[in-house]
């Protein structure tokens, strides 16, 4: 695995790749890598030439200063992982390379990205996030780009400024990576003492819950939405949102008809945790039709 710092040295490493026709791609990542980023890296291996693995924790997407210098970050155990996970090349840029003095673009969508987690960090959260996949997706120049869904509301945004851009890079989105327990993996998580990593799970329980009631038939919402939160409740957790919506643009639904995205955001001590799930109900049994005589 080759380490480049700086955009320039990047695209000398993949030129020769670029004009064999390879096929690139990307694993955006902020470090503190774990089994989720890991499986990401895989995923890319196994259907890539080369495998770039970008690490770089972008300020502009924090609402919070406290947030991003407390932001884990492990650079030379990153690379190890990554290398191990199958990465061909670790750029790891700097703020400065990333944001030179003069900088002045951002890459705003509207709709998506107003709601959720956009509501709750702030309008530029998403800006940010959009901004700095635009600048990684030009710099790398991949055909393919790996997202978790761990993130769902990311990997929506991105899918959508992609096809708005014509980027001609194909998003893949991959599932969540959970503990043992059920609990996502997130870069976050150690920042949890024990007795909240013990509290966190209820997140997993809620999504969980609603999805029993699904399957079992429920079509309202709020039926489902007040179980859930019940089971946050018992927890001590007041979600900053709980809520079902369609899986493709994040309208909340009002009846539940089809598959839905149940997402879950709340703060278990400091930390702040979100995971979702996409739920489909059972399909309702064919009734008895009889035929004429
Ligand atoms: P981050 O470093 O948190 O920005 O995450 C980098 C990428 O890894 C994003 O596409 C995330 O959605 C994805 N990711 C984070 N946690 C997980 C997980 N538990 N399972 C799968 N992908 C994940």
């Amino acid at each position: 695995m080759r380490s480049v710092t700086t955009v320039a040295d990047l695209r000398r490493t993949l030129e020769p790749s670029r004009r064999g026709g390879d096929r690139i791609g990307l694993v955006p990542t902020m470090g503190a890598l774990h089994a989720g980023h890991l499986s990401l890296i895989a995923r890319a291996r196994a259907s890539c030439d080369v495998v770039v693995v970008s690490l770089f924790v972008n300020p502009t997407q924090f609402n919070d200063g406290a947030d991003l210098a407390a932001y884990p970050r492990s650079i030379d155990r990153d690379a190890e992982l990554a290398r191990g996970a199958g990465a061909d090349i670790l750029f790891a840029p700097t703020v400065a390379e990333v944001y030179p003095a003069g900088f002045r673009t951002t890459v705003s969508l509207s709709g998506l990205t107003e709601v959720l987690e956009g509501a709750q960090r702030g309008r530029g959260h998403f800006d940010g996030v959009s901004t700095v996949v635009t600048k990684l997706l030009n710099m790398v120049g991949p055909d393919v780009a790996f997202f978790g869904q761990k993130d769902a509301q990311q990997a929506l945004v991105v899918a959508a400024l992609v096809r708005d851009l014509n980027i001609p890079t194909t998003i893949e989105t991959c599932p969540t990576v959970r503990e043992a327990d059920g609990l996502a993996l997130s870069s976050r998580n150690v920042h949890l003492s024990p007795t909240d990593r013990e509290r966190a799970l209820a997140l997993q329980r809620a999504l969980h819950v609603a999805d029993e009631l699904i399957s079992a038939g429920e079509h309202r919402p709020e039926i489902v939405l007040d179980a859930a939160r019940a089971v946050l409740g018992r927890a001590g957790l007041e979600p900053e949102y709980l809520v079902l919506t369609r899986p493709d643009d994040l309208v909340p639904v009002t009846r539940i008809d089809g598959p839905v995205l149940a997402l879950v955001a709340a703060r278990v001590g400091q930390t702040r945790l979100i995971d979702n799930r996409l739920i489909t109900p059972a399909p309702r049994p064919n009734r008895q039709v009889t035929a004429p005589c």
